[in-house]
Order: C-alpha cells, then structure tokens, then sequence
C-alpha cells in the first residue's frame, strides 16, 4: 500500500551497497519513480528517494540512500552510513568479482551503520540468468554465515522483486523498532 501524501509517523534510512555497475541506481529509480535506464551512467552526487507505505495502519516513510558513482573511489563518507536502519548489499549476479567484494562492503556497514542495521542480500540483474556467474545456493550461503536477512533476486529492467525486496527490509526494520 502506498500513499504520497507528506507526513508519516516513522521515518527510516535505508542504503544501497555494493560495486559500481552492479544495479543500484536502475533498482532505485524502478522503486521509486517505475524507471529503468539501459545506459545509466554513474553520476557522481548524493542522491535519495522516498516513498511512504503503510503498516499496521502507520505511515513510514522509506528514505533510500545511493552511493551515487562515490563507491567507484570508494569514497563513501560516514555519513553515508549514519543512521541506516536498513542496507541492501547489492551484487551482480552475472558479475562474480561483484560477489567477492560483498565482504568489504558488508564491515563498512557494519562498522558506520546503526547497531541494529538490517541488512538484505541482493542479487541484481536476474533478466540475465543466462550470464549468472554466482548460483542462487552461494548467495544463501553467504547469508547464513553472516546471519543477514535474506536473499532476494531482482530485476531493474522487468521489474521482478523490486517492491518486494524493499517491503520485505521495512517488514524487519518494523518489527525491530517496535
Ligand atoms: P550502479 O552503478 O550500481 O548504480 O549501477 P546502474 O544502476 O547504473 O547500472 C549499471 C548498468 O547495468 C546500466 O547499464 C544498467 O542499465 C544495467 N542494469 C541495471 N540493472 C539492470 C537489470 O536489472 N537488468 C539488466 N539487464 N541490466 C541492468
């Protein structure tokens, strides 16, 4: 359930991680304005966006953070990190070099964010499973050992698991709030 209108009564920091390239901003842009862009290029710049959802009859505004090109450099400043509530460590899962830095990613989260961070897996780009180079089971293996949330897969392009990827992290940040 979604609702535009401006006040909310909670208001939660959520993040994007992961490698340049892997899907973070067309993920982005589908969640919060139904686009997708087959040539995005990084822009370099903080970027976030909005969107306010109901549960349990609250209205909880999601506010999304990009790295915006910055991961690039790895240039990410604390405050990119401070007061996030949720994360969504992002890779390609036609990309397994993507995969490998999820480790890295991970202690920065870790290691800036919120104690109670909640923290989901994301494999993006699943239109391409014909390129996947990191299998569904090494994925859930990776959230096993580092006790996150979840796994999902997405696509940006067909739109498959966008919402359901960001309602399933306000879903936990919720329950962990109350
Ligand atoms: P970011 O650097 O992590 O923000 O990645 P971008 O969102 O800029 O995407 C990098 C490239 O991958 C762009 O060319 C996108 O069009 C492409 N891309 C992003 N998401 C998807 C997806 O779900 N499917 C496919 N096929 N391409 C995608």
């Amino acid at each position: 359930t979604e609702d535009r209108r401006a006040s909310y009564d909670f208001l939660y920091k959520v993040i994007l991680t992961g490698d340049t390239g892997v899907g973070k901003t067309n993920l982005l842009s589908r969640y919060s304005r139904d686009e997708f862009n087959p040539n995005s290029k990084a822009t370099i710049g903080a970027e976030f966006s909005s969107r306010i959802l109901v549960v349990d009859s609250h209205r909880v505004k999601l506010q999304i953070w990009d790295t915006a090109g910055h991961e690039k450099y790895r240039a990410i400043t604390a405050a990119f990190y401070r007061g996030a509530k949720g994360a969504l460590l992002c890779f390609d899962i036609t990309n397994s070099t993507s995969f490998s830095s999820l480790s890295g990613w991970l202690a920065s989260v870790r290691d800036n964010s919120d104690d109670k961070c909640c923290i989901i897996l994301v494999g993006c780009k699943s239109d391409l499973k014909e390129h996947r180079e990191v299998s569904r089971e090494k994925a859930e293996r990776f959230v096993k050992e580092h006790q996150l949330y979840g796994y999902m897969e997405t696509s940006a392009k067909d739109s498959s698991n966008v919402e359901e990827t960001f309602q399933r992290v306000l879903e936990h940040i919720y329950r962990k709030e109350l």
